[in-house]
Formats: C-alpha cells, structure tokens, sequence
C-alpha cells in the first residue's frame, strides 16, 4: 500500500520514518519542491529499511502519487521562534494553492491528512480547495490536536504510574494556545479522575493541574526554542494516523475536520474526538466538558473560526 508524503522537512521525513519503524504501508513517495532534500531524505530513511521493515522508500513527483491511499501534507514554512501558529498562515496559504490541487489530481481517491500549521485553518483551506476539485469531505482532516492529546496522557501517565492506553483523556478545540484540556473527562481505568485518585491516595491539585496544563499547551514553544522545530512527536501521530485509516481500526482520535457547527460557531475546522477508519472521518463524537471548558472551547473555536475567515475568499 502506498503512502505519498508531500514536503520532506522535519515533519514529513520524521513521519516517513515513523512509517518504516512501525511497517505501515509498503511504500512511501516522498515528494519536496527542492527534489534534492526528498531525494536525500528518501535515501537516509531507505538505510534504515534493513533494521526496520520490508518498504520501498523513493523521492517522487506529484504524478508518482498515483494510486496511493493515504497522502501526508506536510510542506509549508516552518514556524519561526516566538511566531504563533496563526502567524504562520499567510505565508502557508500560497503554498497549499499551488499543492492541493496537485495532490487531489494525482491521487483523488487518496485519504489526505493535513499536518501543516495552523493545522485547524489550513485543514479548513484544503477542503475548501479539494472541493473547487471535486473531492467531498470525510476524505480530508487534519493532524489536529492527535499529540496535544498524546502530550497530555503522557504527563498523566508520568504523574500517575498508569500506563498511557489506560488512561482517556483529550485535547480538543484549536491545535495551539486556546487548546482544551478536557480534565473532567478523565477516565483513568474506568474510574474518573477523582475516583482514581481517591483510591490511590494522590492529590492533583490546581497547581500541578496547572503545571500539566502548561506543559501540553506551551509544549511546541518549549521544543522550538530548545532546537528550532518540532518533529518526532507529530511525525510518530501522522504515522498512526495512516495506520488506522489503512487498517480501517476505527480509533478515536482527536483530529481536525470541517464541521456544520461546534460550540455556537458554524463552518468551522477544529479538533474534537472522532472515529477514523478506512474511509477517513467515520464520525465526530460529543465530549462531555464542565462549564468553564465548554466556554473555553466556545472561546476557541471562534479564534480559529476568525483565522479561517482572514483567510484570502473568507475561508467559506
Ligand atoms: P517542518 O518542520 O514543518 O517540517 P520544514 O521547513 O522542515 O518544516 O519542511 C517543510 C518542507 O516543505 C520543506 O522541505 C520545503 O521544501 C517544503 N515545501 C515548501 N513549499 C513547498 C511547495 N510549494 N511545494 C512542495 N514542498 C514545499
């Protein structure tokens, strides 16, 4: 099974590399305006074969995407210290205009995962693209809050001694600073989050909540400022991600797709839980929030949905 990823930076080749490590499809495309860095990248993560799993890895051009299943976008402008994620969008508008509509030629049938920042707004770009090209939606999310939602059972992993597939918890809303973290639907073991720490006797308290909180929200700012970019965390998501949607498992994820309505504001792309499988979105749950995270997303959502609407065409 093929698998095109389009922008061989750190993220896509970070992905291409978390693909050979996992043995998810059976060849990757690497496809990079500067050919020679797709064709190095390609190389580098073809010597890693041998101690990985059977794949065929090559540089290629938009035409090699022909037939492939899942295509990862991951080309743009990094973001630079200090810029904010919505900063970043003028600059990546112009890119995703000359590469959808590529994409969406060569390979229409492909399940596209955007994983370019800000992702909720360039997600929200692609589709509207996509569309001008005929190709619905289902077929077109993006990487969302995936890691945010990693970051955060991560650390409660660390803080509680729980191993991380026991523990459910989610980031929803924007993939960035007004970033939910839904704490009163934390379910550790089947019990909440106050039963389970009742019963071991810890005591979360705001502080420390606070301290987690920070440590997923402002995460990426840490990361960049210590070595200028981020890229194993989202490449090992967008790796899962193919997984899932090439086994058709039907994982919950929190990735971003377009959506009628969510929290008050409508036509918008944002993350919440949803099923993936083999088709793509397969459905957007609910998530039960308290009060103060439900205006928190409300909140979030429309700073999204403002990032949309400066987008050139008002992003409708
Ligand atoms: P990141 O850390 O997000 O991966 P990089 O700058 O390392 O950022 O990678 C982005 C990649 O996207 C670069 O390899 C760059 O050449 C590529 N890219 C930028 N613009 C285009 C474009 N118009 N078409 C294809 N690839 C592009």
């Amino acid at each position: 099974m093929k698998i095109g990823v389009v922008g061989s930076g750190m993220v896509g080749a970070s992905a291409a590399y978390a693909l050979v490590m996992r043995g998810v499809g059976r060849e990757i495309v690497l496809v990079d305006k500067f050919e020679k860095r797709a064709l190095a990248e390609a190389d580098d993560i073809f010597h890693a074969v041998p101690f990985a799993h059977p794949m065929s890895i090559r540089a290629g051009s938009y035409a090699d995407l022909a037939g492939a299943r899942v295509v990862i976008m991951a080309a743009g402008v990094s973001q630079k210290p200090g810029e904010t994620r919505l900063e970043l969008l003028g600059r990546n508008t112009a890119v995703f205009n000359e590469v959808i509509p590529q994409i969406v030629t060569h390979a229409p049938d492909a399940i596209l995962v955007v994983a370019t920042n800000p992702v909720d707004v360039m997600t929200h770009l692609t589709t509207r693209i996509a569309a001008a090209h005929g190709i619905a939606g289902g077929r077109i999310f993006g990487s969302g809050t995936t890691l945010d939602t990693a970051r955060f059972r991560a650390l409660l992993s660390r803080r509680l001694g729980v191993d991380t597939p026991h523990i459910h918890a989610y980031v929803v809303g924007e993939h960035g600073d007004s970033e939910v973290l839904g704490w009163s639907q934390v379910e550790v073991g089947g019990l909440t989050l106050a039963q389970f720490c009742a019963a071991q006797g810890f005591i979360l308290d705001d502080a420390e909540r606070n301290r987690i909180d920070d440590a997923v929200r402002h995460a990426a700012y840490r990361i960049i400022e210590g070595k200028g970019a981020t890229y194993y965390g989202i490449g090992s998501a967008l790796a899962r991600i193919a997984q899932v949607v090439l086994g058709d498992q039907r994982a919950i994820m929190t990735i971003c797709a377009p959506a009628e309505e969510i929290a008050g504001t409508h036509d918008v792309t944002v993350s919440m839980p949803h099923i993936l499988g083999g088709a793509g979105v397969l459905a957007r749950l609910p998530i039960a929030l308290d009060e103060a995270e439900h205006a928190a997303l409300t909140q979030s959502v429309s700073i999204v949905k403002q990032a949309i609407d400066s987008l050139p065409g008002g992003g409708g």
